[in-house]
């Protein structure tokens, strides 16, 4: 687990996060810098950088992040009306911490194509 990582050490508890769930596997957290009424953050507490780095062991894990996103969502009274779940991988996509992490916004409308 690298000690440099932000995300590792939120899961760690080294750095403080406004923690909305977590189980033995996943941490779910809302991002310091919200970019809709709800955006939240689930990671893996195991360290991937990206999505370029899973293997075929990790199906469950990645499952898990998507189906706790709908889930949490699901909590907010967002998912009728809709929510985007966005995974950005490497830089050029606007990925600036290198532990896999699953975007939850909503609750304003969304547009297509993203920026
Ligand atoms: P990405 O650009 O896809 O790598 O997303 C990283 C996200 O982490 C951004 O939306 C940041 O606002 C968010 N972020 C950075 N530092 C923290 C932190 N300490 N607590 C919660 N979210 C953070
Ligand atoms: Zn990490």
């Amino acid at each position: 687990m690298p000690s440099d990582c932000l995300f590792c050490r939120i899961v760690n508890r080294e750095i403080p996060a406004s923690i909305v769930y977590e189980d033995d596997r996943v941490l779910a957290f809302n991002d310091i810098d919200p970019q809709a009424p709800t955006h939240v953050l689930i990671v893996p507490k195991r360290h991937v950088a990206s999505l370029n780095d899973l293997q075929p062991g990790d199906d469950a894990m990645v499952g898990e992040l998507v189906r706790r996103a709908a889930a949490i969502a699901g909590e907010r009274g967002i998912a009728a009306g809709g929510y985007r779940t966005v995974f950005n991988t490497n830089r050029g996509a606007g990925q600036t911490v290198f532990h896999i992490h699953l975007h939850l916004l909503g609750g304003r409308s969304m547009h297509w194509p993203p920026g």
